[in-house]
């Protein structure tokens, strides 16, 4: 049996009529940048989200970036975010000129320890930047609580949580702004790039609209050195077709994950499995284990048709990228830890029982 950490193909099988109307209409139309399915999707996606203004961009890094500006945030600044997380987390803060400074992580959950966020507060600190990683929500009342004291905005990095709840809300809708991704594989994934900033402050969504349009005001007037940063229409299309199904998908993957567990736990292997707060609704945009002999693991499983992944295997504070920063090895003890004995288990919607447990048949062998 072969079985990949995800795949995009039952998905577009089951969706695929829909998705070729969607696309045929836009060619139609000729509307390719900031046409009607953009707007529609914007307004769409925020009220799942709960929030009130959706700005459609390039990716999930420019949501970053751009949401970073739209809140105040350049150079000579600091936002504090966790090291154990994609990269772009950390370059959408470098691409405003600021600064980013690293929390270590809760090793539960793998979000950032609110614990330990305002011993870094500067006085140049501008934002918090929680990530919602793996699906899993940040705990985001004493995140809020310390902004509130120290005047700081809280920005969002939900790429890897469309549809996950903190406290019955959903994630994207607590910090000042929010940031979404939709690269093919995330929950919520487009044919090609894209990504969202949501607020609801009238203010950082006009910025944000000037922002990723040249800085465009009316036709002919530029009133900022803005950016070319829009989703495209066409994704926008297809991604309205998608987000009909995200709570379904989301679903499915919660099923496969209680599966693992229960399977795992009945198996007696010696790993660590994904933690589910009280607070939380986590997504599973990954099945995250931890396990001591890792290569081990990945190679015998290669072996037996699994293909497996890390996220992530390098601290953002040790990537040669960030030597300027100044880290240390050491530095974050439990984000280094968890980056040398995390894997990634195959994951998606679509995945059946019967794969799961080939999977987890097969770990039994090997840890
Ligand atoms: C995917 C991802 C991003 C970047 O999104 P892109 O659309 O690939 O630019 C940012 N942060 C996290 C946590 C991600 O997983």
């Amino acid at each position: 049996m072969k079985v990949d950490v995800f795949s995009l193909k039952r998905q577009y099988e089951a969706i695929k009529v829909e998705v070729k109307e969607a696309v045929e209409k836009v060619m139609q139309s000729g509307a390719f940048i900031l046409g009607q399915d953009v707007g529609l999707f914007e307004q769409e996606f925020a009220r799942y989200c709960g929030v009130k203004y959706g700005i459609g961009v390039n990716s999930g890094t420019d949501a970053l970036f751009l949401g970073c500006l739209a809140c105040g945030v350049g150079k000579g600044d600091e936002v504090i975010t966790m090291p154990y997380t994609y990269i772009a987390t950390a370059l959408g803060i470098s691409m405003t000129g600021a600064r980013p400074v690293f929390v270590d992580i809760d090793e539960r959950t793998y979000n950032i320890d609110t614990s330990k966020i305002e011993k870094a507060i500067t006085e140049k600190t501008r934002a918090i930047l929680p990530v919602h990683l793996y699906g899993h929500p940040a705990d985001m009342d004493p995140i809020i609580e310390i902004a509130g004291k120290h005047n700081l905005k809280v920005i969002e990095d939900c790429a890897q949580a469309h549809g996950a709840l903190y406290k019955n809300k959903k994630v994207g809708g607590i910090g000042d702004t929010s940031c979404f991704s939709f690269y093919p594989t995330k929950n919520l994934g487009a044919f090609g790039d894209g990504g969202m900033v949501l607020t609801n402050s009238e203010e950082i969504k006009a910025r944000l609209l000037l922002l990723r349009d040249y800085g465009r005001k009316g036709r002919y007037e530029h009133i900022e050195k803005g950016y070319n940063s829009r989703l495209d229409t066409l994704q926008a299309a297809i991604l309205r077709v998608k987000l009909e199904y995200l709570d379904k998908w989301d679903e499915n993957r919660r099923k496969n994950a209680r599966l693992y567990t229960k399977l795992f736990k009945e198996s007696n292997i010696d790993l660590v499995l994904p933690y589910e707060a009280d607070y939380a609704k986590h997504v599973y945009h990954l099945y995250p284990v931890r396990v001591k002999n890792r290569k081990e693991v990945m190679e015998k499983l290669a072996e037996k048709g699994i293909r497996t992944l890390i996220h992530y295997p390098i601290p953002i504070h040790l990537q040669e990228v960030y030597k300027d920063l100044g880290y240390r090895k050491g530095d974050f003890p439990v984000s280094e830890r968890c980056c040398e004995e995390i894997l990634s288990l195959p994951m998606y919607p679509e995945l059946s029982e019967e794969e799961i447990r080939y999977v987890v048949e097969e770990m039994s062998k090997v840890t």
